[in-house]
């Protein structure tokens, strides 16, 4: 589209267009997408430097032109009709905005966007290609540097250029009010400061910088930010010809030339050479300007420093880089706000798992481990262990660990009151170290499995007593633990000692029920939990109609087991008879120990010549049990006599069918033993 020549002469009195193309420009690079001006008739005003070159491939086409025009000026007419932004996507597949803005009663539209959501959208152009016999293969080098973006994305976007053109244009349109340069300088500013898109701190940075290099032509610059502990200055963001000797360079805060500007929080000027070597700087810089970022609330509070490197600066750009500097402040301290927010939404959301775990099925271990993952994701560790207070040893245990070998530290064994964790553990203080050599406290070398000096180590305490401890270190960035890292460990430290005393007492409690409902010798379940599951069964039968089995089995001959080969041979046949009725049985039965040596199987929706089936297995399977375990030669063998019988079939209530089934495990010895019978009404 050609700029339309007519109307840039009559708006040239209002608007300078000039200025309009480079401050776009500029925004459109750096939010990366294309911005086109037209006037309220469709024509072309500015058009843009980022404009995507998909576009241009086809518009160079006279069909791809007529398309393209009619498309986006029915969407630029529709927006300007309806007075708001359209979101669209165009017959390339693009998705684009219209924006209408007015100036002093002129009515224009904002063309942005220019973009593709996904890859798919791009690969679906090849259709539209052949259409205008284009060569689809040219999309490709086309494509190669595009960037997707999503929809918010493009809202966000176009909700703050919209409200940048107003002011953009006024200023331009004020022109004698403002220096070319300021406005540039606050209008991407403001763009930046209120990206709410730009949540990535690196971001943040490369679009500060850069807009700064760019608009005071500046060799190199950089960006240094203080560390959690307030120690060091480190770069954040370099730019400009130096920018690879810089990039990871940092610096004391308290010393040299960058202590002199953490003291006098203004800007300073070096170009003596010693002074710069002596910070630590490459040889290549040779002239350093300092900029103080400075907190807009707190005057004494800095941020970091804006350094200027290899430039000459006049007095009017000093003013104005120390202008930037504190608008840029006030991005990064937002940005900071932005962070910890988002570190505290993590925190309840760690809070929130650890809760869950609490009355879930996971076993103690598994609650341990979980909250070691959450904790040491949560503060960017690579390192950490959850050691518990075994109170019959008086010993800490290790439950969980991360990042070390769980071969190594399972056998470590650690006394209340012994080593570091020992002396947390007995004194209840948690403790952050910054350097474990230096710190009086712990005082040792650098032990070679961790990574670096710093860690933290922490109570899990409960109101009267302390249970374990938590104890985490390596942060993965290199960096030293932080009181901010201390205060969130400490607050998950209190939940994780809650969710660790409950899931200890669930499973204590599961264990007794447990314990309960078994049978010690056999470990099958015993008489009390047969009455109240046969209770059940028998309900369950009765609502749906279905029919049940019970059979009641008896060792033969029993007493003279015991007389032949001991008691305690007696007891082994006894567990031996049982774990051959659980595995002759079906997953759904229920073999109990009814007393003595005699057991009962629940056979529920079974019928009784199932039932029979099942029962004749089991006396069968126990005939061919094997007893190594008597020496004797003769190592004996037991058989079970078994009764049988069926609800609703046999009995109408839960004592007829036991009473039954005991009748007819009766006649069983009656006829001669080893055998199974099945209850009969007729043959009493
Ligand atoms: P039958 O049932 O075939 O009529 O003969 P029996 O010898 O099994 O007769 P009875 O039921 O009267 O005797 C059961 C014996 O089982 C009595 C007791 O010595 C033995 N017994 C019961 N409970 C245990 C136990 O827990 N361990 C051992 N070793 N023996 C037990
Ligand atoms: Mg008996
Ligand atoms: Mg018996």
């Amino acid at each position: 589209m050609q700029r339309g020549d007519e109307s840039e002469g009559d708006l040239s009195d209002i608007i300078r267009l000039s200025n309009w193309d480079r401050l776009s420009n500029d925004i459109s690079k750096i939010v990366g997408l294309s911005l086109l001006l037209f006037d309220s008739k469709g024509r072309l005003l500015s058009e843009s430097a980022n404009d995507n070159p998909l576009c241009k491939l086809i518009e160079a086409t006279q069909e791809g032109m007529q398309i393209c025009k009619a498309n986006c000026g029915k969407n630029i007419n529709l927006s300007l009709s309806a007075n708001e932004t359209i979101f669209f996507k165009c017959p390339a597949n693009l998705h684009v905005f219209s924006l209408p803005i007015e100036i002093n009663g002129i009515k224009m539209v904002i063309l942005g966007g220019k973009t593709f959501f996904s890859f798919q959208e791009l690969s679906e152009l090849r259709g539209l290609c052949r259409r205008l016999n284009i060569d689809p293969e040219t999309l490709i080098p086309s494509a190669k540097d595009l960037v997707f973006h999503d929809i918010q994305f493009l809202r966000s976007s176009a909700k703050f250029i919209g409200t940048l053109a107003y002011y953009l244009f006024d200023g331009v349109y004020h022109k004698e009010r403002f220096h070319d340069k300021s406005i540039r300088l606050m209008t991407i500013l403001n763009v930046i400061s209120d990206m709410e898109f730009v949540t990535e701190e690196d971001q943040i940075y490369r679009n500060l910088i850069n807009a700064f290099g760019i608009i005071f032509n500046i060799d190199s610059a950089s960006i240094m930010i203080k560390d959690n502990n307030d120690e060091l200055f480190k770069t954040k963001e370099a730019f400009g010809k130096t920018a690879s000797l810089i990039s990871s360079f940092s610096s004391d805060t308290s010393k040299g030339i960058f202590g002199r500007v953490a003291d006098e929080k203004r800007p300073v000027l070096c170009n003596i050479t010693f002074e710069i070597l002596q910070a630590g700087l490459p040889v290549e810089i040779r002239s350093v300007y300092l900029f103080p970022l400075l907190r807009k609330e707190d005057t004494d509070k800095l941020l970091g420093i804006f350094c200027v490197f290899n430039t000459e600066l006049n007095e009017e750009n000093i003013d104005m880089i120390s202008m930037f500097c504190n608008q840029a402040a006030i991005i990064l301290e937002n940005l900071i706000l932005r962070k910890k927010n988002r570190r505290y939404l993590e925190e309840i959301a760690v809070f929130a798992d650890i809760s869950r775990s609490v009355g879930s099925t996971l076993e103690a271990e598994e609650v341990c481990l979980m909250i070691l993952e959450k904790t040491t994701d949560l503060l960017f560790a690579e390192q950490g262990s959850l050691m518990l207070l075994d109170r019959d040893k008086m010993e800490l245990a290790v439950k969980a660990v991360r990042g070390i070998d769980k071969k190594i530290v399972n056998l470590l064994r650690i006394r209340p009151g012994e080593g570091i964790a020992g002396k947390v553990f007995a004194e209840g203080n948690p403790i952050l170290v910054r350097d474990i050599e230096s710190d009086h406290r712990v005082q040792r070398s650098k032990r070679p499995r961790y990574k670096t000096k710093s860690f933290m180590s922490i109570p899990l305490k409960l109101e009267d007593r302390t249970i374990g401890i938590l104890n985490i270190s390596d942060k993965i960035t290199g960096d030293v633990f932080s009181e901010e890292d201390l205060r969130c460990l400490k607050s998950v430290a209190s939940y994780a000692s809650v969710a660790i005393e409950r899931s200890e007492f669930f499973m204590r409690f599961e264990e007794l029920k447990k314990i309960s409902i078994t049978d010690p010798l056999t470990t099958l379940l015993n008489r009390r939990y047969f009455q109240e599951r046969l209770h059940e069964e028998v309900e369950r039968s009765k609502r749906h109609g279905l029919p049940l089995s019970l059979i009641m089995i008896d060792i033969d001959h029993f007493k003279s087991f015991n007389d032949r080969y001991g008691h305690p041979a007696g007891d082994e046949a006894l567990k031996l008879a049982a774990a051959c009725m659980r595995n002759t049985i079906r997953t759904i039965d229920v073999a109990a120990r009814y007393g003595g040596e005699e057991f009962t199987v629940i056979l529920p929706q079974t019928t009784k010549s199932s039932a029979q089936t099942i029962a004749e297995r089991i006396c069968r399977d126990v005939e061919k049990i094997d007893f190594a375990f008597v020496r004797e030669k003769d190592r004996g063998s037991i058989t079970v006599s078994i009764g049988l019988a069926s609800f609703p079939e046999d009995a109408d209530t839960l004592e007829d069918l036991i009473r039954n089934s005991d009748r007819a495990l009766y006649l069983a010895k009656e006829h001669g033993r080893n055998r199974v019978v099945l209850f009969n009404r007729e043959a009493l």
